[in-house]
């Protein structure tokens, strides 16, 4: 095993994923390529669901933050696996219908949906609405009325906490471009604005407080402001919320530095503290709500390459290049993110080789990693970047005109291609001569 239970070493001293060779992955789909472990999402996806219903009752309803991996065939698997959805976006949305999700277990969120969002997700009679803002609600409440509909709706509240994490991915802080704070009354304001506005009905407030969380305070203490905001809203406003969204952001074990989550406790930990505030501010608790991305889908994910050149520059450092990277991966060169990489056709070989891993890209800052210990290599070998499934390819750009990887999925001992390589064809597709 590396790192997860699904990533082994077989006989031949090949990396596995799932129990296939990656080697014989790579000869037959070609890389770069996406490598997921449908049966990991799979019980990922049941681990959330069990622990939601036993912690929150049987209309616990977990959502997978779909923006962290969405292709049409994995919000088929989310629908298998009786969970919700968080959708970001009308193409999000289209994929997530045309997939046949169910439209009232999607949330739709987002800090500026346009008029045509609205009207979409409307017309595909969307659940539930996470409303950013004033502007939002105003255009909402105004399409739902024309409508002669009531739109449920959560609020986007900003409970103003900083989860220890990378700034990048903090999104709880006051100054967030998302949501609307406590501190600054703001957040009441929209509690009243909604609870008058014609067309909506307020089901609910939504916290997201940031990304690659290891800890449970952040989320203790979002409850905690949550929880004191609802009692405020019971008291004012005699209104009672109804469902309390937390948000996702629990972490995931990218190197052998990460620790392991257990992901059934924290989720009964978070629980827990739920209850424990509903019972001190006296309010009947709230539908609990989790949407987590990453830690559904990053870990059953690898990347295959194939190495084009290394080079080691005498006093300086080694550079490894391969035949993908920022493109398919843009996450080191956003924020720094630390991954695992090794060479797959000697997956057992000591990795007493320290090298920067660069991309194929015209930008010196296309790097996938720097300073990371891996085998020695060669031109030829096939390089795996472990627990790549969260935000690689939903991040993916065709920078260089580079043809996007396929996504593919193992399960039960066989291969498929969920989403098809990208041609060159592909890429003129749009353009008009
Ligand atoms: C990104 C996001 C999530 C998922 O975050 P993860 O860190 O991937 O679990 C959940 N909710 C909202 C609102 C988000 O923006």
């Amino acid at each position: 095993m590396i790192l997860h239970k699904h990533f082994d070493v077989n006989a031949r001293g090949h990396l596995t994923i799932g129990g296939l060779d990656t080697v014989e992955l790579a000869k037959q789909y070609g890389t770069p390529a996406y490598i997921l472990d449908e049966e990991v999402i799979r019980e990922q996806c049941r681990v959330y669901r069990k622990a939601a219903t036993q912690c929150f009752g049987e209309d616990a309803l977990p959502l997978y933050a779909s923006k962290a991996l969405c292709f049409s065939t994995m919000y088929r698997i989310a629908a298998e696996e009786g969970m919700g959805i968080d959708c970001v976006s009308g193409g999000e949305l289209f994929t997530a219908k045309r997939a046949g999700f169910p439209a009232e277990r999607i949330y739709f969120h987002g800090n500026n949906k346009t008029d045509r969002d609205i009207r979409d997700a409307l017309d595909m009679g969307v659940g539930t609405f996470v409303v950013d803002n004033q502007d939002e609600l105003t255009a909402l409440s105004e399409e739902a009325a024309r409508r002669g509909i009531t739109q449920r709706i959560l609020l986007r509240i900003t409970p103003g906490i900083d989860p220890h994490t990378h700034r990048a991915v903090v999104t709880g802080n006051v100054d967030s471009k998302f949501g609307n704070a406590i501190v600054t009354g703001q957040a009441m304001k929209i509690v009243k604005e909604a609870l008058s506005a014609p067309g909506i009905d307020l089901a609910g407030i939504h916290c997201h407080v940031g990304s690659q969380i290891f800890d449970i305070e952040p989320f203790s203490d979002a409850a905690d402001i949550m929880v004191r905001f609802i009692a405020d809203i019971k008291k004012e406003c005699q209104y009672e919320i109804r469902e309390l969204n937390l948000g996702g952001g629990l972490g995931v074990r990218y190197t052998e530095y990460d620790r392991e989550i257990d992901y059934a406790d924290a989720i009964r930990q978070i629980a827990s503290v739920v209850t424990e505030y509903c019972r001190a501010h006296d309010i009947r608790q709230p539908r609990v709500i989790l949407e987590p991305g990453r830690s559904l889908v990053a870990a059953a994910g690898l990347t295959l390459y194939t190495v084009g050149s290394v080079k080691e520059i005498p006093g300086f450092k080694n550079y490894i290049s391969v035949d993908g990277g920022m493109p398919d991966n843009p996450r080191y060169a956003l924020y720094q993110s630390s991954y695992t990489a090794l060479i797959a056709n000697r997956a057992n070989a000591p990795r007493d080789f320290r090298a920067t891993l660069a991309g194929r890209c015209c930008e010196s800052g296309d790097l996938l990693g720097e300073d990371m210990e891996i085998q020695h290599a060669k031109r030829g070998d096939i390089l795996a970047v472990l627990v790549t499934g969260a935000y690689n390819y939903s991040m993916a750009s065709n920078y260089n005109r580079i043809p996007r990887p396929p996504v593919i999925l193992v399960r039960n001992g066989e291969a498929r291609v969920a989403v098809r390589r990208e041609t060159y064809e592909d890429l003129v597709a749009n353009d008009i001569l």
